[in-house]
């Protein structure tokens, strides 16, 4: 798992009016965070996209997000929501719903799902029947998210 970025201002960012620290850039960076907060309470905060821009010689063109940018961005949003959707629905389904412990993972599925903004790659898993139930009323496999 990646690391969880803050949005805490960072310190000493600014030395005043007039004055520019040695580590100053003549570039402003934005980072697109997705924060994901699951019914457990657990949450995530995953960058999407990354982009920046001159702070002083800035082009018109240079003002927000291209139409190329938005596509991107768009794309890595929808692909991130959807993984961590898939995530959560798999842990949920694995949960047996007569003794209450994970089901045991037979193994992962690549999949892709075909959305507005591209197609999503991800691994949809495949569990086996908890041993605590009867096999005759029950599948010996069930699937995942797709
Ligand atoms: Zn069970």
């Amino acid at each position: 798992m990646s690391p969880r970025p803050t949005c805490a201002p960072s310190k000493g960012a600014r030395a005043g009016l007039g004055e520019r620290p040695a580590c100053y850039s003549a570039f402003m960076q934005w980072t697109i965070i997705l924060e994901a907060t699951t019914g457990w309470g657990e949450r995530t905060c995953t960058p999407v996209y990354t982009f920046s821009r001159p702070t002083l010689d800035l082009k018109p063109e240079q003002v927000g997000l291209t139409l190329a940018e938005a596509k991107t961005l768009l794309a890595g949003l929808q692909a991130q929501l959807i993984r961590q959707q898939a995530d959560e629905y798999a842990t949920c389904r694995r949960v047996c719903p007569r003794c209450h412990q994970m089901q045991p993972v037979k193994e992962y599925q690549p999949r892709v799902l075909d959305t507005l903004f591209g197609p999503v790659h991800l691994d949809s898993p495949r569990w086996q029947v908890c041993r605590c139930r009867c096999r005759w009323d029950h599948p010996p496999t069930f699937e995942g998210f797709c």
